[in-house]
């Protein structure tokens, strides 16, 4: 007997999905995977069958309209990954194959019906329907149609299409024009001078703002990107046309920012080391993974293309993430040089009807390789073979929306299920994959550089006892830091300055031993709070006063506090005048295409200084930077996370990866008050395994992961005290939760987040630690049960990768 009932899951935050009845006419021709229209509150949406069910349910089902698909445009085990993303991480369902499936496919949109012959119809209403449809050319909606004919007309149109009379199509909500031209905002070719400004722009900031944000995009930008990402109004843009500082031109719509990308040839032969990673790569069982770890420029990349290569010798077809795509154009170039045109790249600046587009050609198979950020772990690449984890650290894997999932974790589940293998590649892989080296996934070791290069040295500076060049600066400037530039610059050659992103939190650091003061339950950074004053910890909420001592030695205690990277680049600007700075941060690079121009830049050798924060240290490959100024190390050691000390060793090590990659060798210079932190020592020697082991042992006691599974939950609203109290409200629900049950978990807080507010909300969070198994029940439970109010708001974090 074939099912009558058809589970629908929608694009919305709903947690099971609708029953909907299958019309007879359509039954034996749905199954899971395939899209289905059907009737939400007399609108027309197209969801996702889930599955298919012979019992009806308690409440009269409706009927399902239309399924336009032959066959499920989401195969079994992309549909199971998907259920799976929705069951471990507490997200609905809907929201977990959104994640999936692109925007355009899905949702709100039109189902088309053209006709193929009109011949075929029989009947009253299909006489009718097809008299309407006759003299629309590109085809006629079913939603028109009924309302034309003023009756109900889906009867007839799954009649129609079974005898071959109709065909329907389901256009995509973004079929609308596409825009060839657009405005841009061009800088004028005399601009003012960096003292000059201070005058010019008194009163005007935002003025200056987008000057500096059009200098470092290379004089131009688009007008809509302007208005729309970086929300500057059309007045600031007119004031600064009106100064004559700018003028408004015309041109022609970049659509795919990597069109003109020349692939870049690979190298000829492995290396031994790279021949022996390959074939062990190979010699992984279906659904295992490996953990390549090789230092920065140990040829990671060309290890990966031979495996795409030998995945798509056996006629299979592989995925391959990178952190972000924008910051690792180099990768996906030599990816291009190699696959040419089976490649599928998944960039954001794609439209949503360009994504379905790539999603349809590797579906079809026509494309076998897509490479892209996180989400691009749901690919429909047919017959996958192989999933690559590029620089398998970074938190950009982390969604960080509903669902939250992991791309790692949900690239093992997808590989198991599609009998692929996995490989996580990083120089300096997350704790989480070195505690599973040598069990859940094979260890594969490049430990050297390519052609013997040596690493760079990196030399510690002590800031507190240092000489400094500037005593009163915004940031620290040793004498060690300011020669290393100018004899780089001098040379002719490059230099990356690095400077953490502001810190959120302050934190209480002694002048003389470097101690900073922590918390005594969670062994992390206490924050400094003004009023009321005190410190305080964004864990487990312990608070105490602010000492005037140093706890540890008696000598006297300053606040740690971050600085941006505007302060560094006047800094800079004013220090060597004649250089070329270009800066790289959040507020640069928010424009399309924004930081390929400046990496371009840097490439060409247009700019001698690229500074910004975190952003430069990804894998970038470029031969002439012989220097690496880390300008303060201390803001990532000390922010309250207890991943703190792993993200600035990663950070480190991999900013320092990117000095001496040519033939000149290089340089790293690091400026820190805590030269004794193990987080700094292992990276100055390179030691990645040093760090690990000693980070390990500390994770133990507070327990943290590896070796528990945590949960964040974050409450947040737009009043302070509704967040708070709702915040104790969620841990007292837990902790009941955790009794009841008799889970072996620990609740945490509640507490103010360390970001306590943002985007105008109050954020307080609780926290749940435990073994994974109980962390998974909590979270099932929490997903539907957990109270929610229309002005506060829960989120579920499973493995989280930041906490602030
Ligand atoms: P990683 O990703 O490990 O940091 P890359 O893949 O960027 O290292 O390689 C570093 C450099 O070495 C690149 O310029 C690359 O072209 C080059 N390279 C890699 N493998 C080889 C090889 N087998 N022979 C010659 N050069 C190579
Ligand atoms: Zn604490």
């Amino acid at each position: 007997m074939t099912d009558a009932y058809a589970r629908v899951a929608l694009p919305l935050p709903l947690h099971n999905g609708y029953l909907y009845r299958i019309p007879e006419p359509l039954r034996g021709s749905v199954e899971p995977g395939m899209r289905a229209v059907v009737p939400v509150r007399g609108r027309e949406l197209i969801g996702v069958v889930v599955g298919l069910e012979a019992e009806p349910p308690p409440v009269r089902a409706l009927d399902l309209l239309a399924v336009p698909d032959r066959e499920p445009l989401l195969t079994a085990p992309l549909l199971a990954t998907a259920e799976w993303v929705a069951g471990y991480y507490g997200a609905p369902l809907g929201l977990a194959l959104r994640a999936a499936l692109p925007a355009a496919m899905w949702g709100e949109s039109k189902v088309v019906m053209r006709l193929l012959d009109a011949t075929l119809a029989e009947g009253a209403v299909a006489g009718e329907l097809v008299r309407w449809l006759a003299p629309r050319v590109g085809g006629g909606t079913v939603g028109a149609a009924a309302r034309a004919l003023g009756k109900p007309v889906w009867e007839t149109v799954w009649r129609l299409v079974d005898r071959g009379a109709l065909d329907l199509d389901i256009v995509p909500p973004d079929t609308g024009e596409k825009r060839v031209s657009e405005r841009l905002l061009v800088l004028a070719d005399h601009v003012p001078g960096l003292l000059e400004r201070d005058a010019l722009f008194r009163r005007s900031p935002k003025q200056r703002q987008l000057l500096e944000l059009l200098e470092t995009l290379g004089g131009t930008a688009a007008v809509k990107e302007l208005r729309e990402r970086e929300a500057i109004s059309d007045a600031v843009m007119k004031g600064l046309v009106d100064r004559g500082l700018a003028r408004v031109g015309e041109a022609e719509r970049i659509r795919d920012p990597f069109a003109g990308v020349g692939g870049t040839p690979p190298p000829a032969l492995p290396t031994p080391g790279q021949q022996v990673a390959i074939a062990a790569i190979d010699a992984l069982a279906a659904g295992e993974a490996a953990l390549l770890q090789g230092v920065t420029g140990s040829g990671k990349t060309f290890v990966y293309l031979e495996s795409v290569q030998h995945a798509l010798a056996d006629g299979r077809g592989a995925i391959v993430l990178v952190p972000e795509i924008a910051l690792t154009p180099q990768t996906v170039s030599r990816f291009r040089g190699v696959f040419g045109d089976q490649i599928a790249v998944l960039h954001s600046g794609l439209s949503d009807g360009e994504r379905a587009d790539a999603w349809r050609l590797l579906r079809r198979g026509e494309r076998r390789v897509a490479v892209g950020a996180r989400s691009a772990i749901f690919a429909p690449v047919r017959d996958l073979g192989l999933v690559v984890i590029d620089e398998e650290h970074e938190t950009s894997y982390k969604n960080g929306e509903a669902p939250r999932y992991h791309a790692r974790d949900v690239a093992m589940v997808r590989a198991r299920l599609e009998q692929a293998r996995v490989v996580f590649g990083s120089a300096t892989p997350s704790l989480e994959s070195q505690a599973q080296a040598g069990k859940g996934l094979r260890l594969l070791r490049l430990p050297d550089r390519i052609e013997q290069r040596p690493m760079p040295p990196v030399e510690l500076v002590d800031v507190r006892n240092a000489p400094l060049v500037l005593e009163a600066a915004p940031v620290p400037w040793s004498e060690s830091l300011d020669a290393a530039l100018g004899a780089a610059l001098a040379n002719g050659e490059q230099a990356l300055l690095l400077l953490n992103r502001r810190g959120y939190a302050s934190f209480l650091q002694c002048q003389s031993c470097a101690a900073v003061a922590g918390c005594p339950n969670c062994s992390i950074a206490l924050t400094v709070h003004r009023a009321p004053e005190g410190l305080r910890c964004h864990y487990c909420d312990h608070r105490e006063p602010v000492p005037s001592r140093c706890a540890q030695c008696g000598g006297a205690v300053h606040v740690g506090r971050g600085v941006g990277t505007q302060q560094l680049e006047r800094l800079v600007a004013e220090r060597y005048p004649a250089a070329r700075v270009a800066r790289m941060d959040l507020d640069t690079t928010g424009g399309k295409g924004a930081h390929q121009r400046i990496l371009a830049a840097v490439d060409s050798g247009d700019v001698d200084i690229l500074l910004g924060t975190q952003m430069i240290a990804k894998g970038l490959d470029f031969p002439r930077v012989t220097l690496v100024g880390v300008v303060d190390a201390d803001t990532a050691l000390h922010l309250p996370d207890f991943r703190a000390a792993e993200r600035t060793f990663q950070l480190l090590a991999q900013v320092a990866g990117r000095a001496g990659r040519g033939p000149r060798g290089g340089r790293v210079i690091v400026q820190t008050r805590s030269p004794g932190h193990h987080a700094l020592i292992f990276a100055a020697a390179h030691d990645t395994d040093g760090f690990a082991e000693a980070e390990l042992e500390l994770r133990r006691s507070p327990a943290y992961p590896p070796f528990v599974s945590l949960v964040n939950l974050v409450v947040s609203s737009a009043e302070e005290l509704a967040t708070a109290e709702a915040a104790e409200a969620v841990a007292a629900w837990c902790v009941r939760l955790v009794q009841q049950r008799e889970l072996p978990i620990a609740v945490l807080g509640p507490a103010p987040c360390p970001l306590a507010r943002l985007k105008d909300r109050w954020r307080w969070h609780v926290m749940l630690k435990g073994p994974s198994r109980a962390i998974g029940q909590v979270v099932r439970y929490a997903a539907r049960r957990l109270p929610k109010s229309r002005q506060v708001r829960v989120t579920i974090d499973r493995d989280p990768v930041t906490l602030l």
